[in-house]
């Protein structure tokens, strides 16, 4: 009998033990703040691009709210409808949430229409591995290039106080990009494979769509006319709106200036 109870509270210390561990674990928590990037006047991009990205992001958000939904999750948007939410309030819902994880959905922009591709942002170490998975599963469900995952310190990245991932879903100055936000097929697509990142699932190889460098591009896309060719070509791609500073160069001057965009 004895021997029996033993067993049954070793059971029940393992079982305990197991859970206490899987919520521990950084970012696989079951509650995520989802962050659908501008809103109201601020349509985000750049002056005079043809698809604005506030209504995309905020499409991908709710299919991703659906998805996490059916899986069990619970989700709090930072906003549900077409309106601004300010930085510092995106950050506060996502700190009232001390147990969840902060996925903040944006597409990206540039001068040039030829810039393309998926790139994901971190900035706490703790979100490097969520990072990770989300950009690898949202790259293998894209025909995009694959930009890599980098560290800044974007205002809802470091303000926040739980792992935080910001994710560019690609260029909407980009023809082929852009035109393939348009469908609600491919926000779905990648509201699925933001939520198969989430959930922590290996990425899927990619699929066989054709390269973007087959596609012709044209310019229809930004009316701003291109940058001169000289200098600066990296700086130029993809400024964002949570980029406060546009001084945005990389590689070069990497740990040198710290960066302060709030
Ligand atoms: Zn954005």
């Amino acid at each position: 009998m004895r021997s029996i109870n033993r067993l049954f509270l070793g059971w029940i210390g393992a079982i305990l033990s197991f859970l206490a561990l899987s919520t521990v674990t950084y970012g696989q928590s079951r509650t995520v703040v989802i962050d659908a990037g501008h809103g109201g006047y601020d349509r985000g991009g750049v002056p005079g691009q043809r698809i604005s990205e506030k209504d995309k992001t905020l499409d991908v958000a709710q299919r991703l709210r659906r998805i996490l939904t059916a899986n069990g999750y619970r989700v709090i948007m930072t906003r549900d409808s077409d309106v601004f939410v300010t930085l510092g309030a995106r950050v506060a819902i996502a700190n009232s949430n001390p147990n969840a994880i902060f996925v903040s959905i944006h597409f990206n922009c540039a001068p040039r229409s030829s810039a393309n591709g998926i790139e994901t942002y971190y900035y706490r170490s703790d979100s490097a591995s969520l990072a990770a998975s989300i950009h690898r599963n949202v790259v293998s469900g894209a025909p995009s290039e694959n930009r890599g995952i980098r560290r800044r310190g974007f205002y809802v990245l470091r303000r926040t106080a739980i792992p935080s991932v910001l994710v560019e879903c690609g260029f909407l100055t980009n023809p082929t990009e852009g035109n393939l936000a348009l469908t609600g097929d491919y926000r779905q697509k990648l509201a699925e494979q933001i939520a198969r990142g989430i959930r922590r699932e290996p990425a899927t190889s990619r699929p066989l769509t054709a390269s973007l460098k087959s596609y012709s591009l044209g310019n229809d896309f930004v009316r701003v006319p291109p940058e001169s060719s000289s200098g600066h070509r990296s700086s130029k791609h993809g400024r964002h709106h949570y980029r406060k500073k546009s001084s945005d160069s990389d590689s070069s001057t990497k740990s040198k200036k710290k960066k302060s965009e709030d």
